[in-house]
């Protein structure tokens, strides 16, 4: 089994008591058994929560990530990942960021548009539905914008902001179920010709929101277009809750019709069987 998305205590929304080194998370990862660990910690492009994420310790994370790769040589596999955010929202940062680390594996999520605070932290109740469809919207084409930029490797976690609409009873304004193909059908066909994985996280499984983001229909509808790189993580933020829920989505995968799963490796894709 593969973790391909968590979190150290180097990402600012990990407490920094409870929160796991680097070094505690392969400890971990080594005692469930995984073959490989990506980490992957909050690189925010544009600093939109600056008390929540302050600038990332890009040195300390590759200090600790050499010395992990050295310490569980033939034991585990230690991936050298990021999580970079809104890429798209000041190109230039992103561009000098990934020239000077030389990632393994770069997941690309957006959690939050332009104009819009992260969807985590909106302030729901003073949001009309009006507007809050306008951030879906935008949502869904600065996911686009983010796969026709394309330095990425794998998409993260589509249909993120559904957790946050569902909590506080608006995900009717969307209608995730019935409109979801039709959303992101530009996207996924994006990344298919471009290479890029599709990520199925499983933290929507494993918290609340009863759902991998994205959802079995669009998972099954990326197939269909012809999609076949699948990464699967659990955005855990602590090591107690890495690889919930991958294996049942490895049979979820499987029962779609999926072969193998993928991780990254010198930002090069290698297939492992399901
Ligand atoms: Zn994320
Ligand atoms: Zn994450």
């Amino acid at each position: 089994m593969h973790e391909t998305h968590c979190h150290s205590r180097y990402s600012g929304d990990v407490d920094k008591q409870k929160g796991g080194t680097i070094d505690d998370l392969c400890r971990q990862a080594v005692n469930i058994g995984l073959e490989s660990i990506a980490v992957t910690d909050h690189l925010e492009i544009q600093q939109i929560m600056g008390n929540i994420f302050p600038p990332l310790d890009n040195e300390g994370i590759f200090k600790d990530i050499t010395k992990a790769k050295e310490k569980y040589k033939g034991v585990l596999e230690v991936v050298y990942g990021v999580e970079l955010a809104q890429a798209c929202h000041d190109l230039e940062k992103t561009d000098n960021i990934l020239a000077k680390y030389k990632y393994d594996y770069i997941i690309g999520s957006v959690h939050a548009v332009r104009g819009f605070p992260d969807f985590s932290d909106m302030e729901y109740s003073a949001v009309p539905d009006r507007i809050l469809k306008h951030a879906w919207e935008l949502y869904v084409s600065e996911l686009e914008e983010l796969a026709d930029w394309g330095n990425i490797d794998t998409l993260a976690h589509i249909t993120y902001p559904y957790r946050y609409f569902k909590r506080h009873g608006r995900e009717n304004l969307i209608n995730l179920f019935e409109k979801g193909r039709k959303y992101f059908e530009p996207i996924l066909r994006k990344i298919i010709k471009k290479g890029i994985a599709l990520e199925v996280n499983t933290s929507g499984l494993w918290q609340d929101t009863g759902i991998s983001f994205p959802h079995n229909d669009l998972i099954m509808f990326y197939k269909e277009l012809g999609g076949k790189m699948v990464t699967v993580g659990s955005d855990a933020h602590y090591p107690g809750d890495l690889a919930k829920c991958i294996p049942q989505t490895y049979s979820v995968l499987k029962d779609l019709g999926f072969e193998t799963v993928i991780t990254f490796r010198e930002r090069k894709p290698v297939f492992h069987k399901l």
